[in-house]
């Protein structure tokens, strides 16, 4: 997806995995900046340590609480961001429903209840463990209630489980699946046969990785080209 937004965009970059054990990621991260990286995608475990060791951090990834996106600005200084939050709200689209429930308080549900709360939804957020659901600014519900949109935070569904069976969910307009698994998971069938639109969880990944590449280049992402490479390989 990256490798060909580069060509699209006639950057000479390199996209590449660099596996990081915990103790080595804060040590490590400090010294690309010195060695021609440009910013770098962080995914779990280290999603709280980015954020801890930037010097700078945007509004999204101070409130999620995580960065998945670091910048590497003049003088060595790194720039945390939390592009998950907006790419949710790109793969909406708009008109974005007026209800919403988020499902999980992990790092993706912390990172739509904030967004989805930024852009004036009115969001509750369930979270099997009732306590990380808490203090999120929104309201925690005990169970799963009706709502216009429903974003899938939570693991399930990634062995092939039925979230909405599981979790009790009634019927919405919007079905957000984040979950990664085979397409479309058993949740999307569920609510694609009940009239839903389905926003899957690959266009999530390409709208947060189009909004750090416009971070890294100072361009816009070419997000239909980066759609088309992800949609070949997953
Ligand atoms: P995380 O921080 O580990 O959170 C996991 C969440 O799943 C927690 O809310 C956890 O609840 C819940 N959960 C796990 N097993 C459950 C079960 N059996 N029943 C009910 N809830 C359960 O992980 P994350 O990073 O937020 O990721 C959550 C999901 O989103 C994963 O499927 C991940 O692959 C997906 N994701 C997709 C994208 C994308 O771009 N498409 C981006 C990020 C994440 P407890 O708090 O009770 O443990």
């Amino acid at each position: 997806m990256m490798a060909a937004a580069f060509r699209e965009l006639g950057l000479d970059w390199r996209y590449f995995r660099l596996p990081l054990p915990p103790d080595l990621f804060a040590e490590t991260v400090r010294s690309l900046p010195g060695s021609g990286y440009i910013g770098a995608n962080v995914t779990i475990p280290h999603k709280l340590a980015a954020l801890r060791l930037a010097g700078e951090a945007t509004d999204a990834a101070r409130a999620v609480g995580a960065a998945n996106t670091l910048t590497f600005l003049e003088g060595a200084r790194i720039e945390a961001d939390n592009t998950d939050a907006g790419g949710i709200l790109d793969a909406i689209g708009e008109p974005l429903p007026a209800t919403a429930l988020v499902l999980g308080a992990g790092g993706a549900g912390r990172a739509a209840v904030w967004a989805l709360r930024q852009a004036g939804v009115d969001v509750a957020v369930w979270n099997r463990t009732p306590e990380r659901a808490q203090g999120l600014g929104v309201r925690a519900v005990a169970r799963p209630e009706p709502a216009e949109l429903v974003v899938n935070a939570t693991a399930v569904g990634m062995a092939g489980e039925n979230a909405a069976d599981l979790l009790g969910l009634q019927e919405m307009d919007v079905l957000v699946e984040l979950v990664y698994a085979d397409r479309p998971t058993a949740l999307e069938r569920w609510a694609a046969e009940r009239g839903a639109r389905v926003v899957d969880g690959r266009e999530v990944l390409v709208r947060q990785g189009a909004r750090s590449l416009a971070r890294w280049s100072g361009v816009p992402a070419p997000v239909a080209v980066m759609r088309a490479a992800l949609q070949r390989t997953v």
